[in-house]
């Protein structure tokens, strides 16, 4: 069968990959340049070399991802660098690190106990919320945002600050005050309360974005190596937008994209919420269709920020990955520190999530105080000198994942279109495995539409 997917971020490549081993016909349209989207590789003309466009790690729950890759024939051992749950700061107060050799749940209750820079007050409060958390089955009442969870557990102020409001706002990208509580248990349920300790290994990808898995899977699209039958084809054509779909007179309901005459059994939309909306919006009106558009009209962004720094002498962190204290009050926007993967390790990254009020600053009194906080918060550790940077404000990084947003599955009221996305009803907020688990999923249930008997 045909099968054309519009979209080449992660969503759009997992559904691609699937569909093709399941021995479809699959044709992928991306308006970008490059494959991978929201997590894609870009040239830095200030830093001359590819950057992410945007910090990302996985984590080892990550399972649909990772099983992705290994069918890609990559090794995900040497692709990432695997740490064991840390939360250590830039300025050495806090570090809270699951000791080696327990098995879960004890690695994170060990690790609690006995991080250093919390109270003892704070640890059994954290502790309490999260066995409570656990013994109601992960589900918080109902439309409660994390604020108010916190308060009901009567979490203190310093361990919000310090703990909680940062794993919100880096998890969901939106501040504590409206993010979901639900959809924040469903991301320690999978991580801190999996049954297995690896779920909560961090990792970071040893290569840029794009290079991580869609340049493999690009790479066996052109010589063909994918797919379970000649007639399975997997074609990747960037630079293509796609405009408008429309159905084929006869027989319906064959789809065609734009001005194409090649006629699609299924098409699978794998662009965010605005672009799935505006192209869903040039089929002619069924029944269900004006809900459907509604709710994807509901979902807003914010927008996350990475700054790279090119230092001019080689510079090493006390881990790949700290903690910053934000306050921005004083410009220190910075709630992330990553060391970059560069051979010479002259990068740094640093991760604004939730970077709205970032963006309304000039952008040198931004620059000039972020690069402050690294400097106070680095302390004695002798960061040396910046020789050039770069700031990528991605505006639409992630739905803001507020309670009782409407998040459709994959399937449309339109007769042969599907969706696909980290906004599609995942169960995670907007993540990569979320996005590779919808795009798979949706592939699963185009095929197994198809091969229904027609009336
Ligand atoms: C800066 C940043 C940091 C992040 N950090 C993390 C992290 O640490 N961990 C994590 O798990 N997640 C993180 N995320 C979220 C993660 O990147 C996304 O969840 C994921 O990439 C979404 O993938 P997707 O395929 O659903 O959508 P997208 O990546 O948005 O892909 C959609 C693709 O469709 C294309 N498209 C849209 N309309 C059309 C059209 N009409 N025609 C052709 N092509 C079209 C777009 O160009 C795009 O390439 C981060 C995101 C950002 C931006």
């Amino acid at each position: 069968m045909q099968i054309a997917i519009v979209g080449g971020g992660w969503a759009g490549l997992s559904a691609a990959h699937t569909a093709a081993q399941m021995g479809h016909n699959v044709h992928v349209f991306e308006s970008a340049g490059t494959l991978g989207g929201r997590a894609r590789s870009v040239h830095s003309p200030t830093l001359n070399t590819a950057i992410d466009n945007g910090q990302h790690i996985l984590l080892g729950a990550y399972t649909a991802t990772l099983e992705l890759m290994q069918a890609l024939g990559l090794n995900t051992e040497q692709s990432f660098i695997r740490l064991p749950l840390s939360l250590r700061s830039a300025d050495g107060n806090l570090h809270m690190r699951a000791p080696a050799g327990l098995p879960a749940p004890f690695h994170i209750v060990a690790g609690l106990l006995s991080a250093r820079g919390l109270t003892w007050g704070e640890k059994q409060a954290a502790l309490r919320a999260m066995s409570q958390l656990r013994r109601a089955n992960w589900k918080m009442p109902r439309a409660a945002t994390v604020q108010e969870w916190l308060a009901l557990t009567r979490q203190p102020l310093r361990l919000q600050r310090l703990i909680w409001a940062p794993l919100c706002v880096a998890t969901l990208n939106t501040p504590v005050n409206q993010a979901c509580a639900q959809l924040f248990a469903y991301v320690l349920r999978d991580s801190l309360g999996a049954a297995s300790r690896s779920a909560s290994d961090m990792l970071i990808p040893r290569h840029t974005l794009t290079e991580l898995w869609p340049t493999r899977l690009a790479e066996l699209a052109r010589s063909g190596a994918l797919g379970t039958s000649p007639a399975a084809r997997l074609r990747l054509c960037t630079s293509t937008p796609v405009r408008s779909l429309r159905y084929a007179a006869q027989p319906s309901p064959r789809l065609m994209l734009d001005e194409g005459t090649e006629l699609y059994d299924a098409v699978i939309l794998c662009g965010n919420t605005p672009s799935t909306e505006r192209l869903l919006a040039t089929l002619p009106p069924v029944q269900g269709s004006d809900t459907f558009l509604h709710d994807l009209g509901a979902f807003k962004h914010a927008p996350i920020a990475t700054l790279t720094l090119e230092l001019t002498e080689p510079f090493t962190l006390a881990a790949p990955m700290l903690m910053l204290h934000e306050d921005r009050t004083r410009g220190h926007y910075g709630q992330w520190l990553f060391q970059g993967q560069d051979n010479g390790r002259r990068l740094l990254h640093v991760v604004i999530s939730d970077a709205a009020t970032l963006m309304q600053q000039p952008r040198e009194t931004a620059l000039a105080s972020m690069i402050e906080q690294l400097r106070v918060q680095l302390g004695g550790t002798g960061m040396p000198a910046i020789r050039r940077h770069a700031l990528i404000v991605e505006k639409r990084a992630t739905f803001l994942a507020i309670p009782g947003l409407k998040r459709p599955g994959n399937r449309t009221p339109w007769p042969g279109v599907w969706v696909a996305g980290d906004w599609t009803d995942t169960g995670y907020p907007a993540v990569l495995e979320g996005a590779v688990r919808s795009g798979r999923n949706a592939a699963r249930a185009v095929d197994a539409a198809l091969n229904e008997p027609r009336a």
